[in-house]
């Protein structure tokens, strides 16, 4: 098998590129979005995983040459194998890469996720994509920080479109993307996701080119995750038919003129929590973070 540009050895089927073309191509895509953010700050949601370490590393290659200012940042959710495994690949990481790493702990808020599951009664990760936007906005705003960086591929990105289409959840179509601006009023940080036209075995190949240190163990809670059981009920769909779906959709959007009003309508009208300050869509006025750390 060889390289599409160079003939030389292909290290991936597709797209068929060499080591040197594989990487071109991979960093380019991080860097487009890097290119629209010049000059910001950014947290990086590092979970110590093959997709957000490539990430960071992507990120940081290319930091100079946008102008970006990176700052890491791990969420402990208490969950026995996070800590142990994850947590010291993303340590080891930051140390390589010679950047900050806050660690932000769900402990000092005196609970963990197997606890709020239990409390709650709701699955561990939907809880934890709760916790985890939570912190990661506190941590940007606090620390002034313009932009959370996560790492979304495009299998998750496939799957939450196909989900969002079954619930027809046209609001979070229209708000899931590359870039979302910073809504300073409202205390939100940006958000960029750049890799969502990036696979996960993209992620993983660059990570082992690169020798970028990440854990391949999975949280016990992932089996009984819906996008994982999607994931797995969808390990045929082929790479181009992804692209395709969440190509396409991107492209809807941004063409329609009455998705842009529809957009407009279902803007999400954001409170204060009137227990931490930070802005909620709920309608109690407080929000579901503080609701579950508090309330239960
Ligand atoms: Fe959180 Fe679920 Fe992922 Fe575990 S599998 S880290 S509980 S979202
Ligand atoms: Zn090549
Ligand atoms: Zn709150």
């Amino acid at each position: 098998m060889r390289c599409s540009l160079c003939k030389k050895k292909a290290v991936i089927k597709h797209p068929r590129f060499c080591k040197e073309h594989f990487i071109k191509y991979y960093e380019n895509k991080v860097g487009k979005v890097l290119d629209r953010i010049k000059g910001s700050s950014v947290l990086v949601a590092l979970s110590g995983g093959k997709d957000s370490s490539a990430l960071a590393y992507a990120m940081q290659k290319q930091a100079k040459k946008y102008n970006i200012k990176i700052t890491l940042c791990f969420i402990d959710i208490g969950v026995n194998t996070i800590s142990k495994e994850w947590k010291p690949k993303a340590e080891k990481l930051g140390a390589e890469l010679d950047l900050p790493l806050h660690i932000i702990k769900l402990q000092d808020f005196k609970t963990s996720i197997p606890e709020l599951s239990e409390k709650i009664n709701r699955v561990p990760c939907s809880i934890c994509g709760i916790a985890k936007r939570y912190l990661l906005n506190k941590t940007a705003q606090e620390k002034n920080f313009d932009y959370v960086a996560t790492g979304h591929n495009l299998d998750d990105t496939y799957y939450f479109f196909m989900h969002s289409l079954h619930q027809q959840d046209l609001k979070g179509i229209l708000r899931y993307g590359k870039i979302l601006r910073p809504d300073i009023k409202n205390n939100l940080a940006g958000r960029i996701r750049p890799q969502i036209y990036l696979t996960e075995h993209e992620n993983k190949l660059y990570c082992e080119i690169n020798e970028i240190p990440f854990s391949s163990v999975t949280c016990p809670y992932s089996q009984e995750s819906s996008q994982q059981k999607f994931k797995k009920e969808n390990t045929e769909t082929p790479r181009h038919q992804k692209l395709n779906l969440v190509r396409s959709i991107r492209r809807l959007r941004n063409k329609s003129p009455l998705l842009e009003e529809e957009k407009k309508s279902t803007e999400y009208t954001l409170n204060p929590c009137v227990s931490c300050g930070f802005p909620t869509t709920t309608k109690r006025n407080k929000c579901s973070f503080c609701s579950m750390v508090e309330d239960y």
